[in-house]
């Protein structure tokens, strides 16, 4: 008899980006079906998904991801190492201008599901969505360009649904400094959060809305350490003692979030799953890189701080997680490697939950 799913609350997708470039008939195949990206309404159903963070990100205009080769100090080519070139800070009215569009592009979507998915604002709202089976939306900004130094654009954005932010994708803001795309590379890569920076983390903490520390550097992962009294989360890194690229977290920033009873949401992204940090997607990487990583911190500060993040729509995933609908496989490889079905309850969605509770006001 096959065991019964459990549902997963996700911690990270870049769907929404996937959508508004996709255009207006990419909405509405969101609801309906698509063979595009990781992720639809139907596809996420079928799949056991129950929701999740879904990301607003502002990309750079004129800005490609190319990857080339990462140089040591003396200028010499690393061998098995990458790098990719980093836009320069964006300016804010760009951000501004998409961060309002995608966010009407999600309140269309809800409003034209018919019930089916809902954009949560506490608590009891994603409980109630997840016990009736409504797909449950945070609304999250990843990198806070759109967002003023007086952070007047933050209550706004609190008062129509944002719960999660990220202060820095991996380019600079006025509030910090994001890692860089390069492997192997310490996350140690400059200087951390600027005032600003410092002013954002205590305002969200009175608003209760998530700060998120995947994509900042090492010295603003310590600032927000000290200076937030929420639980610290990343929503979508690995260990990096298994994969040390910049976007993973160390052993030290594993214990503080441990610490801190907070969560890391292990990515799916293969290039921060493998030891050796090939993000080709070239080579196969197993499900059971994801379950590699989820051990490593169990292991290290209990099950009770670890989550998923998958990243879904925004990177190059292990192969036999060919989309959302194979979510199953993943839950299967949690079991195969031992974990018992409450800690895979756990890791899947009740960890967020308990840190949402911790970190939102209501
Ligand atoms: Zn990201």
């Amino acid at each position: 008899m096959p065991e019964r799913t459990i549902p997963v609350f996700d911690g990270h997708n870049d769907t929404l980006t996937k959508i508004r470039r996709g255009g207006p008939d990419s909405q509405q195949s969101f609801l309906e079906r698509s063979e595009l990206g990781h992720m639809d309404l139907l596809r996420a159903r079928e799949g056991g998904l129950a929701g999740g963070f879904f990301a607003i990100f502002t990309s750079s205009p004129g800005y490609e991801w190319v990857v080339g080769e990462l140089l040591d100090r003396d200028g010499e080519v690393v061998s098995g190492g990458w790098s990719v070139p980093l836009p320069p800070k964006l300016e804010r009215r760009i951000a501004t201008s998409w961060t309002l569009s995608v966010m009407s592009d999600l309140f269309r979507l809800e409003a034209e599901s018919d019930g089916e998915l809902e954009v949560v604002r506490t608590v009891a709202d994603l409980q109630r969505c997840l016990a009736e089976g409504t797909f449950a939306v945070i609304l999250h900004i990843e990198g806070a360009e759109s967002i003023d130094r007086n952070l007047e654009a933050l209550d706004v954005f609190y008062e129509a649904g944002l719960r999660s932010l990220g202060p820095v994708w991996s380019r600079p803001t006025i509030f910090g400094h994001g890692v860089p795309f390069d492997f192997p590379r310490s996350p140690d890569t400059g200087c951390g959060l600027t005032a600003a920076g410092a002013r954002l983390v205590r305002r969200c903490n009175e608003l209760g809305v998530l700060i998120d520390l995947s994509h900042l550097n090492e010295k603003g992962f310590w600032n927000v350490a000290r200076i937030s009294d929420a639980p610290l989360v990343a929503t979508h890194s690995c260990a990096w003692s298994l994969c040390p690229t910049p976007r993973n977290l160390t052993d030290e920033q594993l214990d503080a979030v441990g610490e801190s009873d907070g969560v890391v949401g292990i990515n799916y992204a293969v290039g921060f799953l493998r030891a050796d940090g090939n993000e080709s997607g070239e080579v196969v990487t197993p499900v059971t890189e994801i379950v590699r990583h989820a051990r490593y911190v169990v292991d290290r500060i209990g099950v009770d701080h670890v989550a998923l993040g998958s990243d879904f729509d925004g990177a190059t995933i292990p192969d036999d997680l060919g989309d959302v609908r194979d979510l199953p496989r993943l839950i299967e490889a949690f079991r195969d490697a031992g974990f018992e079905e409450k800690e895979i309850e756990q890791i899947a969605y009740r960890n967020w939950i308990r840190v949402l509770e911790q970190t939102w006001r209501a």
